[in-house]
């Protein structure tokens, strides 16, 4: 994409991660005649799945509900690690000629909607050489994740300039950390250190699990041995669709137990997590949250790898509070010092809406947090735009596959109308709530910046992808909280329908 040539694309795809392929793939196949491209920051295609380098990173939900819903998941095991999600995502690119559509280093700033030219006029960053170009497409579709890539969450920890060894956080791996024999504590307590500690208890000397809070952590086996004779007596794509159903029925129900009946739930895990430990462990105090299941994102460990490191001595937990850092070790509130050589602040992720692009509308900035989302894809106000962002209760695929879904649907509809521009226009009586609803300190430190959901549908965020197929696969899109217009580019009474044929230039980093 050449600096000063402004191209125009009827659909611009803003992050080549999971879901911006996806997203590709569904164009593609649904609205074949669509020209689009898709803008990527960094300089390959994966998204997070690149992105995280820490040893063991690995998916912690099951690969029949993560993988795309058009994609069968055929490897053995169902929980898999970073690299093999990866070049699933890279495949899926390839088979499909996506690749050729990625113009990678580009980051996209700012996108502004122009109710005369009825388009957006992106802007974008290169980082070959930090310069800006323009182009302007007819719908953006910000496929851009949900948190910041260049920095990590870390909180300020006291003393922490007197810690004489690494101090690494695991969005930002050294490629040439040595850790092996070494002492290791990993702060946290969420996905990123349950999969971080079991990984290195395996070439260090010991490694310590240091959390304030403890977390809930069921284990499931890494492979799924149902889907493995299925795939065996079944077509592979029957297999597939079958396996993901299990699954999608069996997470549900958990998901509703776990709302309906805490109490219960907590029971079930407590008990999971205490056969799975030496007896006399106090599971009590390192595996029991003060808050009910599913409050917050729920940890999974395949074939209770934490637990086997624990049981064998190679790892442990300690929950306290740090008082501070000191040369060789991390003092505790309770008087215990934990000796340490290297410290991994497993400490969380920094989220960010739409990948901080800015946006306006007719030169006015767009206040995100004042708009309300419209079946959390689409923002009141603002005209011929979607965003992917998944489920939190849930592998993020189910909603991401039913996000492009929807937005082919809704581009077929404008196109069948000729209608040109649709904006979410939110009913008065329908009231605020915030977007999410978990009170884990990643979503509270942030969740001001996001835009509100509603009270009721189309803007209540349903968390549940059974609900949604009805109203996102199957749902009227003209349900009367979209609003279409015939608006055309060009000339005040309008007339410049879309000309397809203008040339786009080829793909270029
Ligand atoms: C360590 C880790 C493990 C996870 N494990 C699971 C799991 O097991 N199951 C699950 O359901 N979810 C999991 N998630 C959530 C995970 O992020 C999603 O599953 C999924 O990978 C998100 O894909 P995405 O394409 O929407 O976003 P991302 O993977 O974040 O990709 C977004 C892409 O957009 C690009 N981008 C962002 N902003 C811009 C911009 N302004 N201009 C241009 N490009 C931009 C980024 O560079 C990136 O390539 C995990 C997240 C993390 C961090």
């Amino acid at each position: 994409m050449a600096a000063g040539s402004p191209e125009h694309l009827d659909v611009l795809i803003v992050g080549a991660g999971l879901s911006g392929i996806g997203a590709a793939w569904h164009l593609q196949d649904r609205c074949p005649g669509k020209r689009y491209a898709i803008l990527e920051a960094r300089e390959d295609l994966g998204g997070t799945w690149d992105l995280f380098r820490y040893p063991g990173i690995r998916s912690d939900s099951d690969m029949h509900t993560l993988g795309y819903r058009f994609r069968p998941w055929t490897a053995a095991k169902s929980i898999t690690d970073g690299p093999s999600i990866l070049e699933y995502v890279r495949e899926t690119a390839r088979d499909h000629g996506i690749d050729e559509k990625i113009h990678f280093g580009h980051r996209v700033v700012a996108a502004e909607w122009s109710s005369g030219e009825t388009r957006w006029k992106v802007e974008a960053e290169r980082s070959v050489d930090g310069e800006r170009v323009q182009l302007t497409c007819d719908f953006l579709w910000a496929c851009s994740g949900y948190y910041r890539y260049d920095q990590g969450y870390k909180p300020e920890f006291t003393g922490e300039e007197r810690f004489s060894g690494p101090i690494v956080h695991p969005q930002h791996w050294p490629e040439d950390l040595d850790y092996r024999g070494k002492r290791v504590v990993v702060i946290g307590s969420g996905a990123t250190a349950v999969t971080l500690v079991p990984a290195m208890a395996k070439e260090a000397a010991h490694v310590t699990m240091l959390q304030r809070s403890p977390t809930y952590i069921a284990s499931l086996p890494a492979e799924d041995r149902i889907a493995t004779a299925l795939r065996r007596r079944l077509p592979e794509r029957a297999a597939y669709a079958a396996v993901r159903w299990k699954n999608v029925v069996i997470q549900t129900l958990f998901y509703q137990l776990s709302r309906r009946r805490p109490e219960l739930v907590k029971r079930m895990i407590r008990r999971g997590v205490q056969r799975a430990l030496p007896p006399g462990y106090d599971v009590d105090k390192h595996f029991k949250p003060h808050y009910n299941p599913w409050d917050q994102r729920m940890c999974l460990v395949p074939d209770g790898d934490l637990f086997r490191a624990i049981s064998d001595g190679e790892a442990s937990v300690v929950t306290d509070e740090i008082t501070t850092f000191a040369e060789r070790r991390i003092e505790l509130a309770s008087g215990e010092q934990l000796e340490a050589d290297v410290i991994v602040t497993a400490t969380g992720l920094n989220l960010l809406f739409l990948g901080g692009m800015e946006l306006s509308i007719d030169g006015t900035p767009l206040d995100v947090p004042s708009a309300m989302a419209y079946k959390g894809m689409m923002l009141s106000g603002v005209p011929n735009m979607a965003f992917t962002v998944g489920y939190t209760n849930a592998s993020w695929t189910l909603k991401a596959d039913l996000t492009s879904e929807y937005v082919c649907r809704l581009l077929a509809h404008m196109d069948a109308h000729g209608y040109r521009r649709c904006v979410p226009e939110v009913d008065p009586s329908v009231t605020e709530q915030p977007l999410l609803g978990f009170t884990s300190g990643y979503v509270q430190r942030s969740i001001a910046d996001f835009p509100k959901q509603g009270s009721r549908e189309p803007w209540k965020l349903r968390q549940n992808y059974v609900l949604d197929i009805r109203t996102i696969r199957r749902g009227a899109i003209d349900d009367g909280a979209l609003r279409f217009e015939f608006a055309y580019a060009g000339s005040e009474d309008g007339c410049e329908p879309s000309d397809s044929s203008r040339p786009l230039s080829p793909v270029s980093s």
